[in-house]
């Protein structure tokens, strides 16, 4: 199965092109791609091509990379339809929140109505 470490590293080896990913957005430092358990009609991750923890993390070593974070989303939403009817946003932090990989990824939610602030 997959180890902490696997996990961690996913999506390095996503941006490697060593594992398969429905890429929608390949910038100099920005992946968006679909996500493989998607929770809304549209689920697209927008990752860094440099690894920090969490958002937090970002945004403190390198702030401009995550305002292209939250612009790469728009535009992904805008191709896919989505920016007039609604999307959401949302960066997933330590246990109690449910991060799984521990590499920031931006969640672009939409597509459907999404219910309360936790879905
Ligand atoms: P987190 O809970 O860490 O914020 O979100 C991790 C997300 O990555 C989950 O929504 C999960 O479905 C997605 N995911 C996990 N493994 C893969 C994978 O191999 N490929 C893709 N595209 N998404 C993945």
């Amino acid at each position: 199965g997959m180890t902490d470490s696997d996990l961690d590293s996913l999506f390095l080896r996503i941006i490697a092109g060593e594992i398969p990913a429905d890429v929608v957005h390949d910038s100099e430092r920005v992946l968006a791609i679909r996500d493989i358990n998607p929770q809304a009609p549209t689920h697209v991750l927008v990752v860094p091509k440099t690894r920090y923890r969490n958002a937090a993390e970002l945004a403190t070593a390198e702030p401009d990379l995550l305002a292209e974070l939250v612009r790469v989303a728009g535009e992904v939403a805008e191709r896919e339809g989505i920016a007039e009817s609604g999307y959401r946003l949302l960066f997933n932090t330590n246990e109690d929140a449910g991060q799984t990989i521990f590499h920031v990824h931006l969640h672009l939610l939409g597509g459907e109505p999404l219910g309360g602030l936790t879905g």
